[in-house]
């Protein structure tokens, strides 16, 4: 029998390649060089409405699950692009839609939805808080009918690509809240009006194309009306809003990882050294064969965390370890593809080492290996809390 989410998913997965098409790996190579943002790609993609994807169809989307969004993101990796450019666009917005006011989503959503509303910054990381989010110290002060905040982020990516910036910053000092998890609320910058006042974007190199910046806020002025839900319960919509971030950002690895396969068995097949291919040697062979058996494991627990988010059942840890599990799965996929390509892998033109180093950072962001294990082995094996 036919699954109709079958038939969704090919449609889905046709559509984003012929987008993709139109932009060839020399696109993203050309970028990487000149550490440029893929403004075009970006803006076809959201035109083509794929970015809305989440967004119900009274604001404008399409509705769609996250087991749709996440193949749509997969595609682009697997096309060889980079989903990270603009994937904030399709899951940042979800904080406004669960606890945002319906007069905020009347003025936003619709904007979001069609793409003239960039929508795709995400201020919570600060130099001395990141694994820690607790330890933020960003502060919005209410003053006069409006907040005024003051602090530092970095690593906010695609803030100089954004209209919108959701911003994380604590209300009550941390060592005046009752329970350790509040005290923080979820703003709604409009960038279009603050950088430049209040707002300073400096942005920070990194081995990859990646956008990301250190943002200095500065007496920031933000109208009462920019708060998002109610003021002291950021940690929680924060919280809400991570199982799909963990399942996008897997199936992103995912698309990475089966890139570096049919790239690592093609060039196995072809590739004659002492008279023989390559990939005719089991040394070559076996661990591409065994990173397909454990991108292809992978893949099941996305569909496994999807399938669960989308029928809105708990799905922690199934979010956590396809995350996790995906995240090894590209990397281990990306090395091996380099180890196939011998000396080419290091070269520019393949491709490999480009997407190797954005593969490189699901094991650090947006959360890092190490968390995730210790939130398996807290509240999945109940061991003692680690962090
Ligand atoms: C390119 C890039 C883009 C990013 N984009 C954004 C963004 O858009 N918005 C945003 O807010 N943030 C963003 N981040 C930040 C990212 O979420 C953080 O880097 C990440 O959460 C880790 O925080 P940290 O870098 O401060 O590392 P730290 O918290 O300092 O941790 C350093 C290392 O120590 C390990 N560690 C720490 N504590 C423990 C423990 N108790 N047990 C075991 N290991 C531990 C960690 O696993 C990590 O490997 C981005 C980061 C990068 C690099």
């Amino acid at each position: 029998m036919v699954n109709p989410k079958d038939v969704l998913f090919h449609e889905l997965r046709e559509g984003v390649r012929k987008v993709c098409d139109r932009y060839p790996s020399a696109y993203w190579r050309e970028l990487d060089a000149k550490e440029a943002y893929p403004e075009d790609f970006v803006k076809d993609m959201m035109e083509s409405g794929y970015l809305s994807a989440l967004i119900p169809e009274q604001y404008g989307g399409s509705g769609l699950g996250i087991a749709e969004a996440s193949v749509i993101l997969e595609e682009i990796n697997h096309a060889g692009g980079n989903s990270g450019v603009c994937h904030a666009q399709m899951y940042i917005m979800g904080t406004l839609l669960r606890h945002g006011s319906e007069e905020q989503k009347e003025r936003f959503m619709p904007g979001i939805a069609e793409g003239g509303l960039k929508f795709q910054a995400f201020g919570v990381t600060e130099p001395d808080a990141g694994s820690d989010t607790l330890s933020i110290k960003t502060f919005a002060r209410k003053e006069g009918g409006r907040y005024i905040i003051n602090g530092q982020k970095i690593w906010t990516s695609r803030v100089a690509y954004s209209d919108l910036m959701l911003l994380i910053a604590r209300t009550t000092p941390k060592e005046e809240v009752k329970r350790r998890t509040e005290g923080l609320s979820a703003f709604l910058v409009d960038l279009r009006a603050s950088v430049g006042k209040g707002v300073t974007i400096q942005p920070i190199k990194t081995m990859m194309n990646h956008h990301s910046a250190q943002v200095f806020i500065e007496d920031l002025e933000v109208p009462l009306e920019n708060l998002i839900g109610e003021e002291g319960k950021g940690f929680y919509y924060l919280l809400d809003g991570l199982n799909a971030e963990r399942i996008l950002i897997a199936a992103e690895c995912i698309g990475d990882a089966y890139w570096f396969l049919e790239k690592a068995s093609a060039y196995a097949s072809e590739r004659v050294v002492f008279g023989r291919p390559i990939g005719q040697n089991q040394g070559v062979q076996f661990p591409i064969a065994r990173a397909y058996a454990n991108t292809r494991a992978a893949d099941l627990m996305r569909y496994e965390a999807a399938v669960l988010f989308d029928n809105a059942e708990p799905c922690g840890p199934e979010a956590n370890m396809a995350k996790l599990l995906s995240a090894d799965a590209s990397f281990e996929a990306g090395n091996v593809a380099i180890q196939t390509h011998g000396g080419f892998g290091f070269a520019k033109d393949y491709d490999i080492e480009r997407k190797f180093r954005e593969t490189r950072l699901y094991q650090v962001a947006p959360i890092s290996t190490n968390l995730i294990l210790g939130y398996l082995g807290q509240h999945v094996l109940g061991m003692p809390r680690s962090y």
